[in-house]
């Protein structure tokens, strides 16, 4: 409304239809020389700030519709960043569940044998996601070398001896806390001390529970498709290994915690009815619904902030925002590991390595920067705090004027 041009010229049609959709089919053999047949997906959403980028994720649960939307969120938390990358987002209804490495390389060289004609480092950047790390951006890489005969920066997620980036395992968990952080620190409090529920056992659930620990924090819960458990001393030292040890396993069982560490596993369950002053979902979308969130407001939940991608339902978002606590939506809060991912190229394009303080210096001033911008926009469009309204907002603008800069294309 404050903005007409966006009206006039169609900008919300324009933006919720994507540039380009890639749908493709991805044959390979299993290890018993069975022919097996997936769906390949690329979504090209939106280019108007660089070349679009987002993750591959493999799972069984992937269709078009849930490309087109992660693909949609990437866009806005891309552009959160500051940095010149657009949104993107692809993956795979190959379920990695209980592949062997041989099915996994095969699957991988298959899908990127389609893959490599439409993407490349000034193209198209894809990187992990669920059920994609180092192993397959590996063999992805590996073959996207072979046929295009270079060696490039077009895949983020990489080894740190072939182009990776020192901390990208760690950027989105890590992230994630900084932001927390931030949040915290404008009510005068910080993570120490604080109990901490946290949701998935992956890739973002590992980095946060490190830095929660880092910062004198007790995460107390983890979570998988099976359930959740409850760790009361905190998930710490060589069990934060551990979740690393659960993901090679490859069942996708948090129960295996629970039986080597001996504590609590609740079958089926999620972790929100547990007593906490943080909570971190840090799983999938759609894992925090109303109920929860009246449980976990109920037992004086301080702070939740999206980990994982839209996580929370909307009634859960609403209530959140309702009781006036903090609330991070994903796109701000988990704007980490894409960040890091864009200091990748940046360092793949300059042919050159930077350090580990360099990088999480630049991770911890880009999450300060998007918790001040969308605390900034939030308050200038009436609802300070509500840091919904000020990712939105902040990344649409932005967004939004880079369309019209860039004319009817
Ligand atoms: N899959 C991550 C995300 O949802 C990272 C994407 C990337 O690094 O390109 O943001």
């Amino acid at each position: 409304d404050r903005n007409p041009v966006y009206k006039k010229l169609k900008i919300l049609e324009r933006i919720t239809t994507p540039e380009r959709v890639v749908i493709f089919r991805v044959p390979w053999k299993d290890d018993h020389g069975e022919v097996q047949t997936n769906i390949g997906y690329r979504v090209g959403f939106n280019s108007s700030l660089g070349p679009y980028k987002g993750g591959l994720r493999f799972h069984s649960s992937v269709n078009l519709s849930i490309m087109k939307c992660l693909a949609f969120e990437q866009i806005f938390k891309n552009a959160l960043t500051g940095l010149p990358i657009g949104g993107g987002k692809g993956g795979s209804d190959f379920d990695p569940r209980g592949k062997t490495d041989l099915e996994i390389m095969s699957f991988c060289q298959s899908f990127m044998t389609e893959l490599y004609r439409h993407i490349g480092p000034e193209t198209d950047i894809p990187a992990g996601d669920i059920g994609v790390s180092t192993r397959e951006i590996g063999y992805l890489f590996g073959q996207y070398k072979r046929i295009t005969n270079t060696f490039n920066g077009v895949i983020t997620g990489k080894g740190l001896s072939w182009g990776g980036s020192f901390l990208r395992p760690e950027a989105t968990g890590y992230g994630l806390v900084y932001f927390v952080e931030e949040m915290l620190g404008t009510i005068k409090d910080g993570v120490a001390d604080k109990i901490v529920a946290v949701s998935g056992f992956g890739n973002v659930a590992w980095g946060a529970v490190k830095k929660v620990n880092e910062l004198g924090g007790k995460v107390v819960t983890l979570s998988g498709p099976d359930g959740f458990i409850y760790d009361p001393e905190g998930v710490t030292g060589e069990k934060i290994d551990y979740m690393l040890t659960m993901r090679i396993n490859g069942h996708d069982l948090v129960q295996e915690y629970a039986d080597k560490f001996k504590v609590a596993f609740y079958p089926n369950s999620r972790p929100w009815g547990v007593k906490c002053d943080i909570a971190l979902p840090c799983a999938t979308q759609g894992e925090l619904l109303e109920e929860d969130a009246l449980s976990l407001l109920k037992n004086n939940v301080k702070c939740v902030a999206e980990g994982a991608n839209i996580p929370c339902s909307n009634e859960a978002v609403k209530l959140f925002i309702k009781s006036n606590i903090l609330f991070a939506p994903g796109k701000a809060a988990n704007a980490g590991g894409v960040a890091c991912s864009a200091l990748e190229m940046g360092q793949n394009a300059g042919r050159t390595h930077w350090s580990k303080m360099e990088i999480d210096s630049r991770l911890k001033s880009t999450m300060s920067n998007i918790h001040q911008l969308c605390s900034d926009i939030a308050a200038a469009y009436n609802a300070p705090g509500n840091y919904v309204v000020g990712a939105n907002i902040a990344a649409f603008i932005k967004v939004a004027d880079a369309m019209i800069d860039q004319g009817l294309v």
